[in-house]
């Protein structure tokens, strides 16, 4: 049997025994009523065999006690009544021919006495079969009963109690040993059953954990490699002495853009890991939302006017508090995106509405929009649609946009079809 089996079949009958002993004593005390109850009617029946054997047949006094005599109740002729502890009541009433019951709680006697012939016969217990006797044995008899079978119940179900947590000790092994991979098989509803359920649960979010620390590594890598080797292969171009001064000044260009990729992606990634590692917004001001956003439109100047793009902005004046610096990071990064994936001419529409304590913005972009599987996936690390690779990116920008909007308490929706454009919701609380 294992440790936790025996110590819980050791404490149900410690339990049982306790509760038994304890309930001795109110048990007897019940049944010690009805015992007496019980007696009296025995003696009484007793006594009127005897009267009725009398009557009926020559048999003497003494053998007619002889026969009536039975291994419960002893029946005797008493020599001398006066020397019994009775009271002259009681006397008076056996003299004229009652059956007279006397109870001694004390000495936990009962006698029965009347008159037969002139003689006093007595009908009691034997001495060794005291009521107390008589009750505790009854009682004794059914407490062992319940200790014995409820024992033999409980070393078979104790099985059935420990069974699961066994297999959840064992299985907590494997996942300390890395094994990420194991599931409890489980039927139940109860608490164990609950703790098993919550036990599969974290080893399948360990296990996805575990997948994107391996998936963020490799990205990592995947997206230094690239810029690392463009760097090094124009580096060594730029040796060549024969180079003419304008394929330099092109290389040198390239080195430049490259790092500063690079450069990037490193305060991307930085960003990143310091905003997951931040439990709320620390460094709460109260600033003008709208030209926050005005403001974000202009710095990104450079990019829309390249493409043509048009602006349609409407914006309610909106007082906000909440981290600014955060903020301008999320509207930079859907709007660089918006310019990104437009069109040519295309018109990227701007909107901020405050309804009672919610504040909306909306970007919409009439650009190359996303398909169902794409809009599901966009807020992953490192995730860029593959014909997306042609622009630029890291994949970073819209899961900081996410965790910078969870960081507020916020929400976010896109809305998008293919090649009919985006639109990007937020929705984020006004704090006192
Ligand atoms: P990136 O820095 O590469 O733009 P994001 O995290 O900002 O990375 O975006 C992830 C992907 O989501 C993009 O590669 C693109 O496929 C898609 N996406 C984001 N914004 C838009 C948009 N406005 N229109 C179409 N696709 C978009």
């Amino acid at each position: 049997m294992k440790k936790l089996n025996k110590k819980l079949v050791f404490f149900f009958i410690a339990l049982m025994i306790i509760s038994s002993a304890l309930s001795f004593i109110p048990s007897a005390i019940y049944y010690n009523k009805g015992a007496i109850k019980e007696i009296k009617q025995n003696q009484q029946s007793i006594a009127i065999s005897i009267l009725e054997l009398r009557q009926k047949t020559d048999l003497s006094v003494e053998e007619i006690v002889k026969i009536m005599s039975n291994f419960m109740q002893n029946i005797y002729i008493i020599e001398d009544i006066d020397f019994m502890e009775i009271s002259n009541d009681d006397v008076n009433r056996i003299k004229n021919q009652e059956i007279v019951f006397l109870s001694n709680s004390q000495k936990h006697t009962a006698t029965t006495i009347f008159m037969l012939d002139g003689f006093y016969i007595g009908i009691g217990l034997y001495p060794h079969d005291s009521i107390f006797n008589m009750v505790a044995s009854r009682v004794v008899l059914t407490l062992l009963c319940y200790v014995g079978i409820g024992a033999v119940l409980i070393i078979v179900s104790a099985n059935r109690v420990v069974r699961p947590i066994i297999r959840l000790s064992g299985a907590t092994q494997e996942v300390a040993k890395g094994n990420f991979d194991i599931q409890i098989e489980n039927n139940s509803k109860d608490e164990v059953g609950k703790l098993i359920d919550n036990f599969n649960k974290m080893t399948k979010e360990l296990k996805s954990i575990e997948y994107l620390r391996k998936d963020f590594i490799s990205s990592v890598s995947h997206e230094f490699k690239t810029p690392v080797a463009s760097i090094q292969g124009f580096a060594k171009l730029l040796q060549n002495n024969d180079l003419t001064e304008e394929e330099r000044q092109e290389y040198t260009q390239i080195i430049i853009e490259e790092t500063s990729r690079m450069s990037k992606l490193s305060s991307n990634i930085l960003n990143l890991s310091r905003l997951e590692n931040q439990e709320m917004i620390g460094n709460k001001t109260v600033f003008s939302l709208d030209e926050q956003i005005r403001k974000s439109i202009l710095l990104l100047e450079p990019e829309w006017s390249k493409k043509n793009i048009e602006f349609d902005i409407e914006l309610d004046s909106v007082q906000f508090k909440g981290d600014e610096e955060l903020l301008q990071q999320v509207w930079l990064n859907l709007l660089s995106n918006a310019i990104k994936f437009s069109y040519e001419n295309g018109i990227i529409t701007v909107r901020l509405y405050e309804i009672g304590s919610v504040v909306k913005v909306k970007i919409s972009d009439t650009g190359v929009g996303m398909s169902e599987e794409v809009q599901e996936r966009i807020f992953e690390k490192f995730y860029k649609e593959d014909s997306a690779h042609s622009f630029e990116g890291s994949g970073l920008g819209l899961s900081l946009v996410k965790r910078i909007v969870d960081l507020c308490g916020g929400k976010i929706y896109v809305k998008s079809s293919l090649g009919r454009g985006s639109t990007f919701t937020i929705e984020l609380t006004m704090m006192e």
